[in-house]
């Protein structure tokens, strides 16, 4: 199990957001079994959109983070909730690529500069607010970074890391998310800029034993921080055997009565790995039935 936590400074004008997510992306390894860099990149993503699903307000808010960026592993969807629980998906799970220039994992390579950001918040209304951003690095931090200042306008900074173990299995991961409110006073950002630029990698802290809280507090430091939330966080997929039905009856009844001449059916979760099987007999009765009106 994961850990999310929110320290904000004493005039609440500066919020910062941790998460220890290596169970998550355990789960994304083990459902996708996928390469180390795929891993990475898509555990990133993960991470990133739980930290920002986090900070939604309400209980049904979702926030859909995804990036079509050209690349070998082509494209990446990561859904979370307003507790930061996550699921994710990735099209091409298994990219090799050599390292980059700095000796890691090439996650902008899998991920592609050559396309956007989008990020979609379903905050209940009619329509769900989106907003789109040319990618910047493609290794997802920088690239959220940029999204939050450019089409949010709030400035923040998102580090993000995901180690990988040589038998693919992850070491650690974990990130954290600073935003400052427009009422934040001028030497708050200044000793946040300290503390940022003297903070180790992620990975660096989570291998040395820091926890979220650690890492949200030392972002804070001397800007009196206070923990305001920590909650457990997992990888959770919402598909069900109902839901799939819905999804099939939309199909028509046409594609059912074609796909009730094989045996058996099996539609498989883009997002976990359940499995659902339908015999001809369960289809042939999903295509009596009338799709629902969409809007
Ligand atoms: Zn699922």
């Amino acid at each position: 199990m994961g850990r999310i936590v929110r320290v904000i400074n004493g005039d609440a004008s500066v919020v910062c957001s941790a998460i220890d997510g290596k169970d998550i992306v355990a789960r994304i390894e083990e459902i996708n079994k996928s390469s180390a860099v795929c891993t990475a990149a898509l555990g990133r993503l993960a991470l990133g959109a739980s930290l920002m699903g986090f900070g939604l307000k309400n209980e049904g808010d979702t926030v859909t983070v995804r990036t079509d960026g050209g690349g070998p592993a082509g494209t990446l969807i990561a859904v979370a909730d307003s507790y930061g629980n996550v699921k994710a998906y990735i099209q091409n799970p298994v990219v090799e690529l050599p390292l980059n220039a700095k000796g890691k994992l090439d996650v902008g390579g899998a991920v592609g500069t050559d396309g956007t950001l989008t990020v979609i918040k379903d905050l209940g209304m009619k329509q769900p607010y989106s907003g789109q951003v040319p990618l910047v690095s493609g290794e997802i931090a920088e690239d959220i970074t940029q999204y939050l200042a450019v089409s949010e306008q709030v400035p923040s900074v998102c580090a993000l890391g995901v180690l990988v173990n040589p038998d693919l299995s992850v070491r650690c991961a974990g990130g954290f998310l600073l935003q400052l409110l427009p009422f934040a006073p001028e030497d708050a950002v200044d000793v946040i800029e300290a503390n940022i630029a003297k903070m180790k990698p992620v990975t660096e802290m989570l291998e040395n034993g820091m926890t979220a809280e650690d890492i949200a507090m030392l972002a804070l430091e001397g800007l009196k921080p206070e923990k305001l939330d920590d909650f457990e966080v997992n990888y959770v997929c919402d598909c069900s055997r109902e839901r799939t039905e819905r999804m099939l009856i939309s199909l028509g009844k046409k594609e059912l009565e074609e796909l009730a001449q094989d045996e058996k059916t099996e539609v498989c979760c883009n997002f976990c790995d359940k499995k659902y099987v339908f015999t001809a007999d369960e289809i042939k009765a999903l295509a009596e039935q009338k799709p629902e009106p969409q809007e």
